[in-house]
């Protein structure tokens, strides 16, 4: 399991760019910071999943 408060902690830290799972970042893409596979959300209301390829939980924003 995470650890919610300092991943939140983590997060508003704004140094890194890191989304992590159930996010709602925006409509975009999104590589899984561990197996780089492609994340496509197509709503600014979904949720960023689990990653389907390897389990993982952090994602960057493809720019
Ligand atoms: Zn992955």
């Amino acid at each position: 399991m995470q650890d919610l408060k300092s991943l939140k902690f983590f997060l508003e830290e704004g140094r890194d760019p890191m989304y992590a799972k159930d996010e709602k970042p925006g409509e975009g893409t999104y590589i899984c910071t561990m197996c780089y596979s492609e994340i496509i959300l197509k709503s600014n209301s979904d949720r960023l999943p689990r990653c389907p390829d390897c389990n993982a939980t952090f994602y960057n924003e493809v720019i």
